[in-house]
């Protein structure tokens, strides 16, 4: 195992509905030393890549990619939520139904923040059905910057999104795959990587 798959054996909630928890280390507190270690394993994983900015989706995302950019000396862009479409034609916009709330968002970045020029590791905390990444993927071809890899800390691979996302060519870095869950024993089973 390694130190995520330890950690989310040890602190990790399961939920019905295929839902985990990781609130304690990821997305409410969060643990710094973890998402630097996580951070400095993207590094490694994508050592071959030119990348120049790390893009993510609000809010969960956030707290990872700043520490990833860290360590590839980049800033960080995220995708807002938000309510009203592109009016302005400021915005790159791009839909995402979520998983977690079961409603669907607009995603928008300012035209300011990514362009041609940008060669983008896309960030996010899980993967489910591929939703969110399709959203940051289609902002990122609207933009014309080129994405050089994504970078997921939990792939949940019961779940269709890292079959979608693989299939489409992109290099999918996830640090920890669930394979399997059951939320009456607590269970977790991990893929081997
Ligand atoms: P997708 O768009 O791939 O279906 O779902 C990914 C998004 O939903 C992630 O950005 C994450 O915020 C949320 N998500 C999906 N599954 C889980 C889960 O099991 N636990 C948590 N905490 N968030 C999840």
């Amino acid at each position: 195992m390694n130190f995520l798959e330890e950690r989310i054996t040890k602190d990790g909630i399961v939920k019905e509905g295929n839902i985990l928890k990781v609130d304690s280390f990821i997305n409410h507190q969060m643990d710094t030393e973890l998402l630097d270690m996580m951070g400095a394993e993207f590094k490694r994983r994508f050592s071959d890549k030119n990348i120049n900015k790390i893009l993510t989706i609000e809010a969960s995302g956030i707290g990872i990619a700043c520490i990833t950019a860290m360590h590839f000396k980049t800033p960080v862009v995220f995708a807002k939520k938000s309510q009203s479409i592109n009016i302005d034609g400021e915005v790159y916009c791009a839909e995402v139904e979520s998983f977690t709330h079961k409603n669907t968002n607009h995603v928008i970045v300012s035209k300011k923040f990514l362009n041609r020029d940008d060669h983008v590791l896309i960030i996010d905390d899980f993967l489910a059905n591929g939703c969110a990444l399709q959203g940051l993927i289609s902002i990122c071809n609207e933009a014309g910057a080129s994405i050089e890899g994504i970078g997921i800390a939990v792939e949940k691979g019961f779940q269709p999104g890292g079959q979608i996302i693989r299939n489409l060519g992109y290099q999918l870095e996830s640090l920890a795959i669930v394979d399997g869950m059951d939320a009456s024993k607590g269970s977790i089973t991990f893929r081997e990587q």
